[in-house]
């Protein structure tokens, strides 16, 4: 049966690009009945962190993935954090040289520096050149007496490498592209290239499904598993299925440095985790044609990797909050409100706390509903409802205060007097007939009483904003902005 991994490094943020492939292993897994592994790939001392190790796990829960082995959870392949699997990759680097797979490389690191420089420009690939790959009994002794300490390199088959790729199709790698590479530092420390497929095989995945950037590292990959099959760590290479890549401004790619590929930025700004995956899995795949708007399970009901295109993906914010939007307005109101909760405290919120109006909140949520394109949007929604003053925004009264205002606000104020304030729609007949006064049309109208009450040019509905802000306030407002 289906096992995939995830396996990110702890190194800074979680960003959108990680946050695809997890969730491609995670649909594919739960597609197929299988099996999702979650694993930390902590063996770089110096970069990875805590901290961020933390916000992986913390991020996947926010998202809603389940792993069915992994951090926290444990499973028959325990540990999955790599920093403490360094006695198995010690045990299984030695097999490989003792079987003649990998070898000790003396060569520093200038003097690889200095053959790579010469290689490039006698036009020859400037790969490891296989030096070390045999050195005498003497050789060895004259380096050690020198005190250079081996790294150990993988010896790569002189032969070419071909798979089929599970987007892109098959692919071929020539011996010439793919020299001898480093699998243990010389402080003894194992490296991604040996740790990453070490656990694949012990962890028995069979479909590694990972962003397009890991592609050269894959012929490597294969061979190594090819000798780990040999001296029985391993059973069977898996298939491989490399993501497109995603492309950012400008037709770059997107970038875990920047601002914009930070996953906690978007839940800082109030995507819905299930926005957010709808919208991540059109990078590189598609329910159907017709259908951008779909919930978690109806991606999980189809997807599949075949249908995963391999041309590089275009992050577009505009289409991503659009998205979020319609999955706002599928939540139930009760839902909605309360997902909100965040945003309608400090220090998003500047109202105090003791101004805060449950009833209020509740009888504007259908109105904002409607209208965020992500949850953030709120506070600014609906401050002039807490606040004791709306805010004051020098824009807004600008461009909404013009000649006329003055008395188109005074026969307002009259009306909305008059008027029914338990029907919003009898509000609106009073601004209506305000503005028939002063030959203007309810947007014109609208505008000087929108601002004098809540302070902006654009928001929710006036005329059941009004209604929930009450008359008293409304007509204050109303007197504060004549005054
Ligand atoms: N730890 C690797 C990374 O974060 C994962 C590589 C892989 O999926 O094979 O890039």
């Amino acid at each position: 049966s289906v096992r995939v991994r995830f396996c990110p490094s702890p190194t800074g943020n979680p960003h959108v690009g990680l946050v695809r492939t997890a969730l491609f292993n995670w649909a594919f897994a739960r597609h197929t009945g299988g099996t999702f592994v979650f694993r930390i790939e902590d063996t770089d001392a110096a970069r990875d962190s805590e901290e961020s190790y933390g916000q992986l796990l913390d991020s996947l829960r926010w998202l809603g993935f389940s792993w069915d082995e992994g951090p926290e959870i444990g499973g028959p392949h325990a540990p999955y954090r790599q920093s403490q699997r360094t006695e198995t990759y010690r045990e299984v680097a030695e097999k490989l040289k003792d079987a003649g797979h990998a070898y000790s490389c003396y060569c520093t690191a200038s003097e690889l520096e200095e053959r790579r420089d010469a290689a490039r420009a006698a036009g020859r690939p400037s790969g490891y050149d296989g030096k070390c790959r045999e050195v005498t009994a003497e050789q060895k002794a004259r380096y050690e007496a020198e005190g250079r300490e081996p790294i150990v390199r993988f010896r790569m088959p002189d032969e070419t490498i071909t798979f089929t790729d599970l987007v892109r199709g098959e692919l071929t790698f020539t011996p010439e592209n793919v020299p001898d590479y480093g699998i243990v530092r010389a402080n003894g420390a194992p490296l991604y290239t040996l740790v990453n497929p070490v656990d694949d095989a012990l962890m028995e995945i069979t479909h590694v499904l990972r962003g397009e950037d890991l592609l050269s590292s894959t012929p490597r990959q294969i061979a190594l598993y090819k000798a780990l099959i040999e001296l029985g760590v391993a059973k069977e290479v898996p298939s491989f299925g490399h993501l497109p890549y995603v492309m950012g401004e400008g037709n770059k790619k997107l970038s875990k440095r920047d601002p914009e590929s930070s996953l906690n930025l978007y839940r800082e700004r109030g995507f819905l985790p299930e926005g957010l995956l709808n919208y991540l899995s059109l990078l590189g795949w598609s329910l159907s044609a017709d259908q951008d708007i779909f919930t978690i399970e109806e991606m999980v009901a189809a997807f599949d990797i075949a249908d995963v295109n391999p041309n590089p993906a275009r992050f577009d914010l505009k289409k991503a909050e659009a998205i979020n939007a319609d999955h706002i307005r599928l939540l139930d109101v009760k839902d909605f409100t309360e997902r909100c909760a965040p945003w309608l405290k400090a220090p998003f919120a500047p109202w105090a706390p003791e101004d805060f109006d449950a009833a209020k909140w509740e009888a504007v949520a259908p109105h904002a509903q409607t209208r965020l394109k992500v949850l953030s949007e709120i506070t600014d929604n609906v401050d002039f409802l807490f606040l004791p003053e709306p805010v004051a925004d020098e824009a807004s009264w600008t461009k909404a205060m013009k000649e006329g205002s003055d008395a188109l606000l005074r026969t307002a104020r009259e009306k909305l007097e008059a008027a029914d304030w338990t029907a919003a729609e009898s509000l609106k007949e009073a601004v209506l007939a305000a503005g028939e006064t002063h030959g203007l049309k309810l947007g014109k109208a609208q505008a000087p009483v929108r601002v004098a009450v809540t302070g902006r040019t654009v928001g929710l509905p006036l005329f059941e904003s009004l209604e929930i802000l009450g008359k008293e306030k409304t007509l204050a407002r109303i007197d504060a902005a004549l005054a």
